[in-house]
């Protein structure tokens, strides 16, 4: 690993300033469990001159409850939201997709913030510098995306545009089944971003200094069934091939309120708004389930040799609604 400075920021305002001093040439560090390993490979488009460290800023580590919300501080970490019965009682789809991230000792580290700004994992864009010299692509800034002619199979089946990288975050997932909004600190103010409006194909939503500093979850009816199921190659420690998160609502056996988020399939979770329709005032059968996953995957668009990911998804997809 190359040198850097290294900066523990005492707040929020001096993160962003910080940022805004390096122009670029700094990066924020929470738990490191990403960052650091892409430090390594030296397979970021640019080295950072600065890592400032998030950690030292108190008071961002917290999960509580507020007038129909959950909300979550930036640097809470991936196991406390796991086992928090805030999250458990309210939102259970989004302790079960932090537990369902890597092993223990990672999402003791990995805070929810860096599993939203976790970087992608394709393996082009990853490619270490000591074996050969990293590999430039379109979101490195130049030249075509290689997976588009190249080995695509765990990339975007869905809304890839110049980069086909998949958003790895489980957390993500869940947090748009959940209608969840992510707030954000930045020069030029506050302002809050939809989950779903988080991501797209060549980066996310965070503009030059910008900092995600909270998540704020809707409570779900108590009466919803909320499922994360995830399709992965090595059990236990994977990244999703396929995830859902689905939250669904029965009244005297009617469906009265469905939302279902795929992930692993494009850029960032996608809402199943058509599937979602197809159940709402429908009794919940394996017939409609059936109907609302090949709803969900009718937009689906697969790479050369990832088709496979669209019947794993309806697959799910359709589990999750009869759970
Ligand atoms: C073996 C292994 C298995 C894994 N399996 C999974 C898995 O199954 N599912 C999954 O979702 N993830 C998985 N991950 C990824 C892991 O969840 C992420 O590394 C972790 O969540 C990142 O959190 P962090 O706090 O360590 O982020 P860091 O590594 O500190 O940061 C990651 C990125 O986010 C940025 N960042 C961090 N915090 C903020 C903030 N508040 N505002 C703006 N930017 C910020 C950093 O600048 C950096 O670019 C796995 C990782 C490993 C190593
Ligand atoms: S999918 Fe994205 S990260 Fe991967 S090679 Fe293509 S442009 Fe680069």
């Amino acid at each position: 690993m190359r040198s850097f400075a290294h900066i523990n920021a005492r707040t929020i305002d001096e993160a962003i300033a910080l940022l805004r001093r390096y122009r670029g040439r700094a990066v924020l560090n929470a738990g490191g469990t990403d960052l650091l390993s892409a430090l390594k490979a030296e397979c970021l488009p640019r080295y950072p001159e600065a890592v400032i460290n998030l950690k030292t800023i108190p008071d961002l580590d917290y999960i509580r409850e507020d007038d129909g919300s959950l909300r979550i501080g930036a640097l809470a970490r991936l196991s406390g939201i796991a086992s928090s019965p805030l999250v458990g009682s309210n939102c259970r789809v989004l302790a079960d997709a932090a537990r369902s991230v890597a092993g223990p000792q990672i999402r003791n580290a990995a805070t929810i913030g860096g599993n939203l700004c976790q970087d992608v994992r394709c393996w082009y864009y990853r490619y270490p510098h000591h074996i050969g010299g990293a590999i430039q692509c379109a979101r490195k800034g130049s030249g075509p995306c290689l997976a588009v002619k190249g080995d695509n199979r765990y990339h975007a089946i869905m809304n890839g545009k110049r980069c086909f990288a998949v958003c790895p975050s489980d957390t993500a997932v869940a947090l748009a089944a959940l209608d969840a909004r992510i707030h954000v600190a930045g020069p030029e103010g506050d302002r809050t971003i939809a989950t779903i409006d988080f991501f797209s194909p060549l980066a996310n939503a965070l503009r030059p200094g910008e900092i995600v500093r909270e998540i704020e979850v809707p409570k779900v009816r108590t009466s919803a069934v909320q499922t994360f199921l995830k399709f992965t190659v090595r059990e236990p420690i994977d990244f999703a091939i396929v995830s859902v998160a689905s939250v669904v609502t029965r009244e005297e056996g009617v469906c009265t309120d469905a939302r279902i988020a795929l992930g692993a399939v494009a850029p960032g979770p996608v809402r199943a708004g058509k599937a979602e329709e197809v159940l709402k005032g429908e009794r919940i059968d394996g017939e409609i389930a059936a109907r609302a996953a090949e709803q969900a995957l009718a937009g689906a668009r697969p790479l050369s040799r990832n088709a496979y990911k669209i019947e794993i998804a309806k697959t799910l997809v359709k589990r999750g609604i009869l759970q």
